[in-house]
């Protein structure tokens, strides 16, 4: 992935994509103190535009903030970036990705007295979890891993450090022979995916965990939040439990990169009917005619580039 044409941009300046390097003593690669966000941009009927860019960087700076890093940057120059790398690569849609990061000037565990660093880059990136598992739904597996505590982590960041227990949960369930892994908390309840939060559907509520369950404040399952408002579907958020998941009618996740995408099994148990859910479909259709600037309701949360 390093080495290939087009542009990055690291710290105010559009770097060639194969330059945008940083040293091997940088305090967050040994530390895992720092924040990210996963953004994505569309081909709408409009041109390219960014979808909630607002709201991502907003996260950024929030969880920077968490994290008691200053960005060194205002918001209005973190957007105006994500924008220009889209146009810089050329790209009609893809995924971006803004980081914050620790510099090197230092390698004590205290970060007090170094440099804050930020970069912008994107690439065009498909359907995260599989076009067939958009269509048909993914199999899933309860994570032998249990999802950050709210007070051992930050789960209102999204901090560099919080994807170990992604990762981990990821490879362990596709390493079982499933597409991704759902997390519970260290209560037992359901939290979220290793990078997706959980709706279920059952009797035609929808539930999601709440928060306190250590699921990070998600931008697309806000937007599913507004969505279901719009069908008149009810949304309860609350502690889940994994046999409510077994038992549900439909299940689905959400995220940037993951968009809706159903759960077709969990633990070798087919949900519902083991398909793609007719309320989950109606949602998914919901969702991609606002990213891609069909729903004039919602035309304020994309932004051209
Ligand atoms: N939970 C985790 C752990 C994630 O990494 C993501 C992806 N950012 C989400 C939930 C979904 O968040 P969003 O919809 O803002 O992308």
């Amino acid at each position: 992935m390093s080495d290939r044409d087009g542009k990055i941009w690291m710290d105010g300046q559009m770097v060639d994509w194969r330059d945008a390097k940083i040293h091997v003593l940088t305090h967050t690669l040994h530390y895992g103190c720092g924040a990210f966000e996963g953004v994505r941009a569309y081909n709408t009927v409009n041109g390219p535009a960014i979808f909630r860019l607002a709201e991502h960087t907003e996260r950024l700076f929030n969880s920077a903030k968490i994290l008691r890093m200053k960005i060194p940057f205002t918001p209005e120059q973190v957007n105006e970036a994500q924008c220009a790398v889209i146009r810089e690569n050329k790209l009609e849609s893809g995924y971006l990705r803004p980081l914050t990061w620790i510099g090197d000037k230092k390698l004590g565990v205290s970060p007090k007295g170094n440099t804050i660093h930020l970069m912008v880059a994107a690439w065009p990136w498909g359907a995260y979890l599989g076009e067939e598992g958009m269509k048909r739904g993914i199999r899933v597996k309860i994570s032998s891993y249990t999802r950050h505590h709210v007070n051992i982590t930050m789960t209102q960041a999204k901090a560099v450090s919080n994807y170990t227990n992604s990762i981990l949960a990821n490879m362990e369930a596709t390493d079982d022979g499933y597409d991704e892994a759902m997390l519970l908390d260290a209560s037992g309840f359901v939290s979220e995916g290793a990078g997706e939060n959980l709706f279920i559907v059952k009797g035609g509520v929808v539930y999601t965990p709440d928060l306190s369950a250590g699921a990070l404040n998600g931008i697309t399952r806000n937007t599913i939040l507004h969505i279901c408002k719009d069908l008149g579907l009810e949304v309860v958020q609350k502690r889940i439990t994994r046999d409510e998941v077994y038992i549900s009618d439909e299940a689905f996740f959400t995220g940037t990169a993951a968009e809706v995408t159903p759960i077709r099994e969990v633990d070798r148990l087919e949900i519902g009917c083991g398909s793609r859910g007719p309320i989950t479909e109606k949602i998914q259709s919901a969702f991609f005619d606002i990213v891609n600037g069909r729903n004039p309701k919602y035309a304020h949360w994309l932004t051209k580039v």
